[in-house]
């Protein structure tokens, strides 16, 4: 059989306030979006771990900054969704102020990986993301999950919308179900560490 691409992962630590950041030791990558986006299942399939990150059940749950530490060398950084209207207003800007620090002062932070669920169109908060990410110069490409769910025709269409709202990103289809997909992804992800 061929050797995965990430051989080892481990939970390292959560975060729950700016000043627990670890320091920047090894090169790391982000992932963020959506509540329900597909986020943890991305991280399990990447990593070939059934419950290393935590499926939600309910969305929006998930909270603080989960670190993984993968090969000994790298960091996958699962940062909560975004999305999760029922959280009071104060609450709300507490996470945003977390992940918005991180996002901006992790300098081991090589990629950001923004997930969107490949079945509808940008919605605003992706593109309050996106676009918030552009700004502050960040490097990040788009991850289209849930590819398996929309037909082959639908799903070329759609890559080539988004490669025209972000003609300066990579934008890569995903599947958990689909091998291949899971191989591309953790390439251009490894690649993008090294
Ligand atoms: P998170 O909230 O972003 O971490 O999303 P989860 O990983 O918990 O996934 C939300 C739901 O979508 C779960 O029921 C998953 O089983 C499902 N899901 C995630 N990725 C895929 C995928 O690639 N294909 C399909 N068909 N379902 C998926």
């Amino acid at each position: 059989m061929a050797k995965p691409i990430f051989q080892s992962a481990e939970f390292y630590k959560t975060i729950m306030r700016i000043q627990d950041i670890p320091k920047p030791v090894y090169p790391e990558v982000a992932f963020i979006g959506r509540s329900n986006v597909g986020k943890s299942s991305l991280i399990n399939a990447l990593l070939g771990k059934k419950n290393l990150a935590r499926i939600s059940s309910s969305p929006g749950k998930t909270r603080g900054i989960n670190y993984y530490l993968v090969d000994q060398k790298y960091f996958f950084v699962d940062l909560p969704g975004y999305g999760f209207a029922k959280l009071p207003k104060n609450e709300r800007m507490k996470w945003q102020r977390l992940i918005e620090t991180y996002l901006t002062e992790s300098q081991k932070l090589k990629l950001i990986a923004l997930l969107i669920d490949s079945r509808h169109d940008l919605m605003d908060n992706d593109l309050e993301m996106a676009r918030w990410l552009q700004y502050h110069e960040r490097p990040f490409c788009i991850l289209l999950t849930k590819t398996d769910k929309i037909s082959k025709n639908s799903l070329n269409q759609t890559i080539d919308r988004y490669r025209s709202y972000f003609p300066d990103h990579h934008v890569l289809p995903f599947s958990i179900k689909a091998k291949n997909l899971i191989k591309s992804t953790a390439l251009f992800i490894k690649e993008s560490l090294s």
